[in-house]
């Protein structure tokens, strides 16, 4: 089975693909978690990617697809979770190519929905470390040394566009790309959604319930 997990950021996205994938034996692709991998390796591409992390920017897309056909080649057999990619229909078309490819299908698209208020608070709290890219929420998902990180223990900075302003903005850019990732799998039959505004436990259920049901159809 092939699992696409998406929403804003903030909406939990990685909880849930840690749960999911502990109760389902999905291999998780977490764009974050690959990408530190990449930079740990010092590969050119890890090197390049690393100057994009810093700025606290988003990886282009064309590194990005060479990372998801890589991570293909290694896992195909198993049953594999997308969490928090594609987050365009740009990199969604590109996945259902490269997918395709290797003679598979997405068979779930899950969006985990969050009003604009709620994503408005669980925003400006966002702090991420400059060292290794690991992203932090002072309400929702604190280090656990206030301002430093767990992993490396470098000072947490937050993103220089974390500001109210322009997080409206950013908003709006994730409403238009949620709004069209919605239509996109809409049409390839493959969508639900999720309230992400509940409890983890709450939300796990509602999702097991989606995937549960795909797999006795199968
Ligand atoms: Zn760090």
């Amino acid at each position: 089975m092939m699992m696409v997990l998406f929403g804003p950021p903030g909406a939990g996205k990685g909880t849930q693909a840690d749960l999911l994938s502990q109760k389902y034996n999905f291999v998780k692709f977490s764009m974050g978690d690959i990408l530190r991998e990449e930079m740990a390796l010092k590969s050119s591409m890890g090197t390049q990617l690393k100057k994009y992390v810093n700025r606290g920017m988003l990886a282009p897309d064309e590194i990005v697809l060479r990372l998801v056909e890589n991570f293909l080649l290694k896992h195909q057999d198993s049953d594999i979770l997308f969490d928090g990619f594609p987050r365009n229909v740009n990199q969604a078309r590109n996945l259902h190519k490269i997918v395709n490819r290797f003679g598979l299908s997405l068979d779930i698209a899950l969006e985990m929905h969050l009003s604009e208020k709620e994503l408005m608070q669980r925003l400006v709290n966002r702090m991420y470390c400059p060292n290794c890219g690991r992203i932090y929420n002072a309400a929702t998902n604190p280090p656990k040394v206030e301002g430093i990180c767990d992993a490396c223990g470098y000072t947490l900075e937050k993103r220089r566009d974390d500001d109210e302003n322009i997080i409206k903005k950013r908003l709006e850019v994730y409403a238009e790309e949620t709004r069209n990732l919605t239509h996109f799998y809409q049409s390839q039959n493959i969508y639900s959604r999720v309230n992400a505004n509940q409890s983890q436990a709450e939300v796990l259920k509602k999702i097991s319930k989606i995937v549960d049901a795909h797999i006795d159809k199968k």
